[in-house]
């Protein structure tokens, strides 16, 4: 692990976060990436650590968090366990990338445990919602895009000027309660059910970095609106794996996303809606066409009716104690793989609920 602060002897980055850096934009990314490949190449001796010996923290101040919907083969699958006697996508999905802004406040680096969320739940079956501890508690498999550089107050960020706002992407875990999500989403979208927690790698792989990694998309049909339209328009060949208490169960494929990170970022700012430096927008999960690409339990289980085995024992959604681990890697240049690291998570036992007032 180099220490930039060290070798390149700037204040910014001796900093808790990458946030001062991000917001100097890409001219600045560009130079700052090209000295640090000229002192790798060089075989100076580099100011650093070895990785074993530093605690990892969250990269950059999270400022605002959307999380997307971006996946076909997720959201058709969720809308055939979900709405089985209706079309699987809504009406909406393919004219725009569906989103729900999520709590930056809770988004953790890779390796903080996860309390088990307790809330409000209606079993299939019972008359009335009962509270406690969430029983079906899952994982979202995704990548999430750091912006670098902001944008004003009512204007939107156009589709081709994705480049000079977003620095990179992340690994995301946007841990999820099917229980109490399934019970509270009705009519304004996920809440408690996601927001107690949402897990990222600790460090942001830069898009120069992924150049060797653009693809292009599935195909769009129909054609989007104008404001959504790029002739520059690109996926990522990012190969992702989900690992359960050491068990690998499933590798979904970033490069099946059916709405490009550039369409997302026009989508959200195309109200006015202004980013800001640290904004996180992440992809929503990402499934592939094959059962064992699926980047959730709720889909890789079927809701729940198609248990896998993990270490010998049929399993459907996390138990107490259950790790996570998801890593991904990506074609880089000459023939390299870039890493992304990991998000990784272990799963505590609920806390006890707070009592009301004794009468
Ligand atoms: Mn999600």
């Amino acid at each position: 692990m180099v220490d930039l602060a060290a070798l390149l002897g700037e204040d910014v980055f001796a900093a808790p976060t990458l946030n001062g850096f991000l917001a100097q934009g890409p001219r600045r990314w560009a130079r700052v990436r090209a000295r640090i490949q000229q002192v790798l190449a060089g075989g100076e001796t580099v100011p650093g650590y070895p990785l074993a010996d530093v605690t990892l923290h969250l990269p950059v101040e999270i400022a605002d968090y959307v999380d997307f919907y971006a996946s076909e083969h997720h959201a058709s699958n969720v809308g055939r366990l979900l709405r089985p006697d209706a079309p699987p996508l809504m009406p909406n999905w393919k004219h725009l990338p569906v989103g729900y802004h999520g709590r930056a406040g809770t988004v953790v680096v890779s390796g903080t445990d996860i309390v088990r969320p307790s809330g409000q739940r209606k079993l299939p079956g019972d008359d009335a919602p009962t509270f406690g501890p969430s029983v079906r508690l899952d994982i979202e498999a995704e990548l999430g895009f750091i912006v670098g550089v902001g944008s004003p107050l009512g204007e939107p960020v156009a589709v081709d000027a994705f480049a000079d706002h977003v620095f990179g992407a992340v690994l995301v875990n946007d841990w999820s309660a099917r229980d109490i999500q399934a019970w509270e989403y009705v009519p304004l979208g996920p809440h408690l059910g996601k927001s107690f927690a949402t897990s990222i790698s600790p460090w942001v792989v830069p898009l120069a970095a992924l150049e060797a990694a653009r693809i292009p998309l599935p195909g769009q049909d129909p054609r989007p609106l104008p404001y959504l339209r790029t002739a520059l328009d690109w996926g990522l060949d990012v190969d992702l794996v989900v690992s359960w208490n050491g068990q690998v169960v499933a590798r979904p494929p970033y490069r099946s996303m059916y709405w490009s990170p550039a369409q997302m970022l026009a989508h959200m700012t195309v109200n006015g809606a202004s980013c800001r430096t640290g904004d996180l927008f992440a992809s929503g999960t990402i499934s592939g066409p094959d059962p064992a690409q699926r980047g959730a339990f709720l889909e890789l289980t079927w809701g729940g009716a198609e248990p896998v085995t993990v270490n010998g024992q049929s399993r459907t959604f996390l138990r107490d104690g259950d790790e996570v681990v998801i890593t991904a890697s990506a074609p880089g240049s000459h023939g390299t793989r870039i890493g992304f690291g990991e998000v990784a998570g272990t799963i505590l036992p609920a806390r006890s609920a707070p009592r009301g007032p004794t009468r």
